[in-house]
């Protein structure tokens, strides 16, 4: 995927993300959205990862009756892509995607818990979702979550 080969061929001079790796990342996040266990509110939720070695992974929204316990897609993609890379991990871009069960798109941005999660992982990751004008946004995470809770020294 030549669009991996440099950090430069990711973003392009307006800030936008490259074009191929936006709609495979989409691709992914949608066939992950069509798996997500959203019994409860009906929000069908995907979102896929790109790591700094090149891999997507991706993960669904899977709710349960104790509400709680609910796991967000975005952080359902992090732990997979930890699972499969290791502890070393780092994420450069996250795209989700949502829809209600009839299938009409439904803008949302990752909740609190989903940013924190994937600033671990990152320091430059970009963040791509629909807000709610149903337009596309591409935003660093430390936009989306300045001064982010971080504890200096990792073991
Ligand atoms: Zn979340």
């Amino acid at each position: 995927m030549d669009y991996l080969t440099s950090e430069e061929s990711l973003i392009n001079s307006e800030g936008m993300i490259n074009e191929r790796l936006r709609e495979d990342l989409l691709t992914e996040a949608k066939k992950s959205l069509h798996k997500a266990y959203a019994t409860y509110s009906g929000i069908l939720v995907g979102a896929a990862v790109l790591t700094k070695a090149g891999n997507i992974f991706a993960g669904c929204n899977v709710e349960n009756s104790s509400y709680p316990l609910t796991m967000c897609a975005e952080r359902n993609a992090v732990a997979t892509a930890v699972a499969a890379e290791g502890r070393e991990v780092k994420i450069s871009v996250v795209l989700v995607v949502a829809e209600q069960s009839d299938g009409i798109s439904f803008p949302i941005s990752p909740c609190g818990a989903c940013r924190q999660v994937i600033t671990e992982f990152s320091d430059d990751c970009i963040i791509i979702y629909q807000n709610e004008d149903g337009r596309e946004i591409s935003i660093s995470i430390d936009k989306l979550l300045p001064d982010a809770f971080s504890l200096k020294n990792k073991v």
